[in-house]
């Protein structure tokens, strides 16, 4: 039987989830979903200094905002501590581990004397026991470091699913501290006990976790453990082609959600920066999930593009369906203190073609609750007097009639006829007047919607 796939985002809550990061959750939650399989959260928050629980609160948020739902978790590190300090304690029985007695100064006075012989800085194994090997006196009072013996000689190799085979010397690999002086466990060492106790079979994270790989790998290896599969993603940069961060400007993933963006236009997009299924540029969420493997995914930094997710929000709004629209678009207008009716899933429908996102939408939607407003300029342009009898006639007919779309487009065209005007010619102040804008979908459904009474009202405001 094949293993069950098991993913995992595993994320710092150290500033604000940014749409960089989340597109690192993105791929493991799809992965696991359309493999059947199960995606874990956990959540990496031993840098106390910069973990809050409001950058938590974000994560969770914007995940269940985009619907990447987790099967387990979220699993908080500092939580796990005892168990990482019970597993350092198995490997130090089994011998991986050693204490380690230089002090901060003597490391320094190893780093310049590497540095000024061209050689790369490393910690160069003084405390590392061996056969046959007379350690240094032990110096008193000093708590020791732990370090994990890292393998000598060979090499470390893994098949990235993004960035191919990957060959690293361990020659080029120190000895890692695993345990600080106070006993806590260190970072890489929690990430291995973590993949190992989760289960995880393909871990999915950002490229700047790439050198972390091998130090994970030797420590797999001697504990004995079977090691992920890996695939490390290239950087998300900003439109500015740097790396996307919260310091040049990246806004939190739920920021989206307020502008008026829709969860699976942004899933569709995301998934595009770093992946592709041939030339497909939309697609819904079932579409991804079928299509998704780890064999497209892209080598390369992709570039956000905002105009290009607005794009895709747009075509995505435009295929939703105008019932499921309305809700949105209700939530939107009673941020602004808007209560709609019963006509909102159709005005949902008359304008969902001409925006890119719900704010948009409940914009249009807002000219049909409330005052109308009317700029200077179109005022200026379109509310001049000569039409003014056109305006009356047309008013008067309007009060005459059903309120029906083919009534109104009737009493149009008789206006029209009377006062040999082309269409644009009437319509455009008359919508000036109805919804505050010269360009709108066709007139008489405009009109239709707005309400016989607050037509005829708004007719006479010029
Ligand atoms: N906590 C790391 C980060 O936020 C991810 C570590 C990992 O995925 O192994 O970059």
């Amino acid at each position: 039987m094949m293993q069950k796939t098991r993913t995992r985002f595993a994320p710092s809550p150290t500033g604000f989830i940014h749409l960089g990061n989340i597109r690192s959750a993105l791929y493991p939650w799809a992965f696991a979903r359309a493999t059947g399989g199960d995606f874990v959260l956990r959540i990496e928050d031993t840098d106390l200094e910069r973990s809050s629980q409001a950058a938590v609160d974000v994560i969770i948020e914007g995940m269940a905002w985009l619907g990447l739902n987790h099967d387990e978790g979220p699993f908080y590190q500092m939580q796990r501590v005892d168990r990482y300090k019970a597993v350092l304690a198995d490997l130090q029985a089994a011998g991986h581990v050693y204490p380690c007695y230089m002090s901060i100064a003597e490391l320094d006075a190893l780093r310049e004397k590497q540095m000024a012989a061209k050689e790369k800085p490393r910690y160069d194994g003084t405390w590392r026991p061996e056969p046959g090997k007379t350690l240094p006196p032990v110096p008193e009072g000093v708590q020791p470091v732990l370090r994990f013996k890292n393998p000598i000689g060979g090499v470390v190799a893994w098949d990235d699913k993004v960035k191919g085979r990957i060959e690293i010397s361990n020659d080029e690999l120190d000895d890692l501290v695993i345990a600080r002086p106070d006993g806590t466990p260190t970072y890489n060492f929690c990430v291995v006990v973590d993949d190992i106790d989760m289960a995880i079979t393909h871990v999915i994270r950002g490229d700047d976790h790439v050198n972390n790989t091998p130090r994970q790998i030797n420590i797999f290896k001697a504990l004995g453990k079977e090691v992920p599969v890996y695939a490390h993603l290239p950087t998300v940069l900003n439109e500015q082609g740097e790396k996307m961060s919260k310091r040049n400007g990246a806004k939190p993933v739920t920021q989206y959600r307020e502008e008026g963006y829709l969860p699976d236009a942004m899933v569709n997009y995301l998934a595009r920066l770093g992946w592709s299924h041939g030339d497909d540029e939309i697609f819904s969420r079932a579409q991804f999930l079928e299509w998704f493997n780890l064999d497209h995914l892209g080598r390369s930094a992709a570039q956000f593009d905002e105009s290009k997710l607005r794009w895709v929000n747009a075509q995505h709004l435009k295929a939703m369906a105008d019932d499921a629209l309305e809700p949105l678009v209700r939530a939107r207008l009673a941020k602004q203190g808007i209560t709609a009716d019963q006509r909102l899933v159709r005005i949902c429908g008359l304008f969902k073609d001409r925006c890119d996102t719900i704010n948009a939408l409940a914009d249009w939607a807002a000219r049909f609750y409330g005052d109308v407003v009317i700029s200077e300029e179109d005022r200026a342009t379109h509310l001049v007097p000569a039409i003014f009898p056109a305006l009356d006639a047309l008013a008067a007919k309007l009060a005459q009639c059903d309120w029906t779309k083919p009534a109104i487009a009737a009493a149009f065209k008789e206006t029209l006829g009377e006062f040999a005007l082309k269409m644009p010619q009437l319509a455009m102040p008359v919508r000036v007047l109805a919804v505050g804008t010269a360009h709108t979908p066709s007139v008489d459904a405009v009109l239709e919607l707005a309400g016989k009474e607050k037509i005829l009202a708004n007719l006479q405001k010029r």
